[in-house]
């Protein structure tokens, strides 16, 4: 089923992890993708791996207002208008909130937060005049459930959540759709290696026993993208095995 063919998505952070599993989800649905990442070189390795035709990767650090004013004006001259956003980079910087230095702070929500909301008043312009789209943002479930040792990463992944509600009321007029996906415990470079431990005091919080794939997000952002989702708008998808419930 080709049901993306003839949309142009972009996914930020889609050069590893979760949002290489995004990103080669939506192009088997049909979508031609914009790969970015701030290593450019590792950004069009990926892209050029994807399947099907017309990928392309580009190399921005989200965080940075002017990096993603030449991000849009790139992507356009490339590829086109952009019509699925997918919000995707993050990082984390975890530790307790008494040993949390400014950086640890400031860091993790330019790029969560801020740098969301730097893409997607880039690209929501075009989407606004062309009166269609779909923006997904990836939050987590600490955003919903909070986690020791992580009170940034939660309070951006929690800010999410309400940038996508309000997004989802502002923009729902011009036919543009915003959900967010709040994935578990994902194998991904930013989860690491777990020592049996730590494994097993997991596995304990996530009735379906296994941890997740970037493909079990994948398969959840594909359908939000496509027109089986048509009528969902402003909400969050838990996709963790039942972890938060
Ligand atoms: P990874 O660390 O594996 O990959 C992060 C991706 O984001 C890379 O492609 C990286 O590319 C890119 N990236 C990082 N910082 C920036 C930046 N400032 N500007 C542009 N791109 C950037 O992360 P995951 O795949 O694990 O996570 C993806 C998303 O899912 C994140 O938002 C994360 O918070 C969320 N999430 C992850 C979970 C997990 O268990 N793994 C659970 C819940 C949510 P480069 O280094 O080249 O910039």
């Amino acid at each position: 089923m080709d049901e993306l063919t003839g949309e142009l998505a972009l996914v930020t952070g889609g050069s590893r992890g979760i949002g290489l599993g995004i990103a080669g989800a939506l192009a088997e649905g049909g979508a031609r993708v914009a790969v970015v990442g701030r290593d450019g070189e590792r950004a069009r390795s990926a892209a050029a791996a994807l399947p099907g035709a017309g990928h392309h990767g580009f190399a921005c650090d989200v965080a940075d207002g002017d990096q993603v004013t030449a991000l849009a004006a790139a992507v356009d001259e490339a590829m086109g208008g952009v019509s699925i956003l997918v919000n995707n980079a993050g990082v984390t910087r975890d530790t307790l909130l008494l040993r949390m230095k400014d950086e640890d702070w400031d860091q993790v929500m330019d790029v969560n937060l801020r740098g969301a909301f730097l893409v997607t008043r880039a690209f929501s312009r075009g989407m606004m005049k062309r009166r269609a789209g779909v923006i997904l943002n990836i939050s987590s479930v600490v955003g919903l459930s909070g986690n020791a040792g992580q009170t940034n990463y939660a309070a951006s992944k929690a800010g999410l959540l309400g940038f996508t509600r309000s997004l989802a009321r502002e923009l729902a007029s011009r036919n543009i759709r915003c959900n967010a996906i709040a994935p578990g415990y994902i194998e991904t470079d930013m989860t690491g290696a777990l020592d049996e431990k730590q494994t097993a005091a997991l596995m304990e919080r996530i009735p379906m026993g296994r941890l997740g794939t970037p493909e079990d997000i994948a398969g959840v952002a594909r359908f939000l993208a496509g027109p089986a989702a048509r009528y969902i708008t402003g909400q969050v998808f838990a996709v963790d095995g039942g972890m938060v419930m």
